[in-house]
């Protein structure tokens, strides 16, 4: 049966060197959970370490923690995959680990990148350099997360950096992009009017939240029969009656 899911599908956790220290994978669900949120995804900048607790927290809640993680490409450009399983995640993190700038995170100068466990609990620091971009090509990175079965979501396509509009001008040809996000204050109408090629894709609303207020500020209703990332590529490809909405 179709029902209407309310999502986020693109927060950051205390992992990500930009977001809050107040990220934690416990207090992210907490607060999805109070605001209502039926599905969520957990999105740090190429790294997927923070999602195993936040669905262990999640586990005896109504809501569904999705595997996610945002991507820089070469191109610096921002994409959010979203994985059918930890373990696909955790595939995908092997490979951008593998073509991440090398070097260290500077905590003073970007923030602390902190794994935290499902009792809120530091479990350990992650010293790679997340906030820099990797080395893999835009195309690669869809083929990897199509490989691994996820949806690629463009992020924040309205930006004029780390976008790929803001970066590359335009979405190139046949690159198989799932849908496109808009950031949380951009009117949907405005950019379109901006960005052409927004009416040809599926575009979701998300909040990008970095501290726990901005969790599900934006969010978008998926009209589908469970939360898994199936029904997420049937609702954008609106498969038997599925479909999605921007919300709030
Ligand atoms: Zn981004
Ligand atoms: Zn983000």
């Amino acid at each position: 049966m179709i029902k209407c899911l309310k999502a986020d599908l693109h927060i950051h956790s205390c992992l990500s060197p930009c977001a809050d220290l107040m990220m934690s994978p416990k207090r992210i669900v907490e607060m999805a959970v109070g605001k209502g949120l039926d599905m969520i995804a957990i999105s740090d900048h190429n790294s997927a370490e923070n999602i195993n607790a936040a669905m262990k927290v999640a586990h005896n809640t109504s809501l569904k923690v999705l595997a996610g993680m945002e991507i820089a490409t070469v191109e610096e450009v921002h994409l959010v995959g979203i994985f059918p399983d930890h373990d696909a995640a955790m595939s995908m993190q092997e490979l951008v680990y593998a073509r991440l700038t090398p070097g260290e995170n500077k905590e003073e100068l970007f923030g602390e990148q902190i794994i935290v466990n499902e009792s809120d609990e530091v479990e350990g620091y992650n010293h790679r350099l997340l906030i820099g971009a990797t080395s893999l090509p835009i195309e690669e990175v869809v083929r990897e997360i199509h490989n691994l079965k996820g949806v690629a979501i463009a992020s924040h396509v309205d930006r004029e950096v780390y976008s790929i509009i803001g970066q590359l001008g335009f979405i190139p040809e046949g690159l198989a992009i799932d849908a496109l996000e808009l950031s949380p204050a951009a009117k949907y109408a405005e950019a379109a009017a901006r960005i052409p090629q927004l009416t040809d894709y599926p575009v979701v609303t998300c909040s990008d939240a970095h501290n726990l207020d901005e969790i599900g500020q934006r969010t978008t209703k998926f009209w589908m029969e469970d939360s898994t990332v199936d029904e997420i590529r049937n609702a954008f490809l609106k498969k038997e009656g599925r479909h999605i909405e921007l919300a709030n």
